[in-house]
């Protein structure tokens, strides 16, 4: 067993995870927690949103349930029971983590953390002092807002506050079309709300796959999403009971009118008023700078979760937070692979990637060779009547190395655990297309798309495997 004191700063899921795993090495831990444990994942990330995406294709599947020879008349919702469904889940996992918490013999400290010195933390507002051996910092990030915007908590609102709402607005502009973005658009748009995403950059969901992406802003302006991709915000006034924004494209400059404005450009790391300047840690344009080992270059500060940097995922947060404890305890760590960490995104259809984007992997110089299977050639997306896009994969020709894993379908975001598998156990795309697949289901479309990396597809007909010579 470990000994010593640590005390970690933040209770999201990179915190609590850390507090556990140091607990269970037997190190004497402390958490500190200024909100609600479980952080921005649990309360008002993560899990809430997940909820209400679940309410929203419920009412989708009502809306097309004559698809299923079903006949709904005076199809009516109540959505402040969606916000309320949405906040008993994420009551329910908070009371989990605070059990487990409290089983692991984790003492839970309200209040909010500052380091007074390398081995000392103030807790406000009682000015409790906490002697530490080790402190790890998993304070998180806040929402970004563009300069000059001012975010009114009303009108103008943040993810965070779009989570309160116990009513779906008539119309929403969303200035950002990344992950957070594009699922508010989800989120809304099935209850008849007029969506306008905006996004600065050539593609909605920038960070992925080019071809993905394309699938995904087809989906959602056939769904009636407004798509504005390279479109630039340059002012947004709330008027009256609305919002006006301000853009201006390739195509000139628009106003855009609205009931309400959600901002989603993206996260600020929590890194300011922690003491952390005076203790000369090293902060690059916010974000805290670890070694693989998540220790900070002052020995004994720690730090993990979004507060490092990207990708500002809740699991990647969590395994930074076994890392920091396993190497507090003297564990030997290999750290976090980060070309391993899989990525989704809840819109409907949903978005999985793991690795590079077909790009990236031809910029980094890969002899890239790419397999993909569509879900319309799955029978089991045809049978659950959800077969929009694709599953595509990105392969080394020369080895065979799994570069990146594009998904755009039904249930993507479980099926790509298959492909990250492989690629930590360092498998080749013949390995999965060996493994046998059960029929019918989702995950058959992985194993085609391997097989078509080989050229070898069996579901999908491609020239240039084609054909039997003649008799
Ligand atoms: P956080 O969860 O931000 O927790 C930090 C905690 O530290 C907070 O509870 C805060 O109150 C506390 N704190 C801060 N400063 C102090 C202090 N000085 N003293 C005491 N306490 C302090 N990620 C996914 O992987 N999947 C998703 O589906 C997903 N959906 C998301 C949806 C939305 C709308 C948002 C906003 C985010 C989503 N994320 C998702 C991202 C995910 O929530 C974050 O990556 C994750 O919460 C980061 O965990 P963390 O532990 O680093 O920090």
């Amino acid at each position: 067993m470990a000994e010593g004191k640590v005390v970690v700063i933040g209770a999201g899921p990179g915190g609590y995870v850390a507090a556990i795993r140091a607990a269970q090495l037997g190190l004497k831990t402390a958490l500190v927690e200024k909100e609600n444990v479980g952080g921005v994942c649990l309360n008002w990330g993560c899990i809430p949103t997940k909820v209400l995406l679940r309410n929203a294709e419920v009412v989708s599947l009502f809306r097309r349930a004559r698809d299923f020879g079903v006949t709904v008349e005076g199809l009516s919702y109540d959505f402040s029971q969606a916000f309320k469904r949405s906040r008993r889940v994420a009551n329910r996992l908070v009371k989990g983590v605070e059990f487990l918490l409290k089983k692991n013999g984790v003492e839970v400290i309200r209040g909010e953390g500052r380091l007074a010195a390398v081995d000392t933390v103030v807790i406000q507002p009682e000015g409790r002092e906490l002697k530490a051996d080790h402190v790890i910092v998993a304070t998180g990030s806040r929402p970004k807002s563009l300069p000059g915007m001012v975010v009114d908590g009303e009108r103008v609102i943040t993810s965070r506050q779009a989570l309160a709402l116990t009513e779906v607005p008539q119309s929403l502009i969303i200035i950002g079309a990344g992950a957070i973005g594009v699922e508010f658009a989800s989120i809304y748009r099935p209850y008849g709300c007029q969506v306008t995403l905006v996004e600065m950059l050539p593609q909605v969901l920038p960070l992925e796959d080019a071809e993905i992406a394309k699938v995904l802003a087809r989906s959602l302006t056939k769904q009636g999403i407004r798509v504005m991709t390279g479109t630039r915000v340059e002012g947004v006034e709330v008027e009256g009971a609305g919002v006006e924004v301000r853009v201006s494209s390739e195509k000139g400059e628009e106003t855009l009118q609205s009931e309400r404005a959600l901002v989603a450009i993206g996260r600020a790391p929590n890194s300011e008023n922690l003491g952390l300047e005076a203790l000369v840690v090293a902060i690059e344009r916010g974000f805290i700078q670890v070694n693989r080992r998540m220790e900070t270059n002052v020995a004994g500060i720690y730090a993990i979760g979004d507060v490092v940097g990207p990708p500002l995922l809740a699991h990647k947060a969590m395994v930074e937070g076994v890392v920091a404890a396993e190497a507090i305890a003297g564990v030997d760590t290999d750290g976090v692979d980060y070309t391993s960490v899989p990525r989704g995104t809840y819109c409907r259809p949903q978005v999985a990637s793991i690795g590079l984007t077909e790009a990236q992997a031809r910029e980094q110089g890969n002899e890239v060779e790419v397999g993909r299977f569509p879900f319309r050639a799955s029978g089991r997306a045809l049978a659950g009547g959800d077969y929009e896009g694709l599953v595509k994969l990105v392969v080394d020709g020369r080895y065979g190395e799994i570069l990146g894993a594009h998904i755009i379908g039904p249930e993507a975001t479980e099926i790509i655990h298959e492909i990250a598998l492989a690629k930590s156990a360092e498998l080749t795309p013949s390995e999965i297309a060996a493994t046998i697949h059960a029929h019918p289901t989702l995950s058959e479309t992985v194993g085609e798309a391997a097989l078509d990396v080989e050229g070898k597809a069996i579901h999908v007909y491609r020239p240039s495997q084609a054909g039997s010579p003649a008799i």
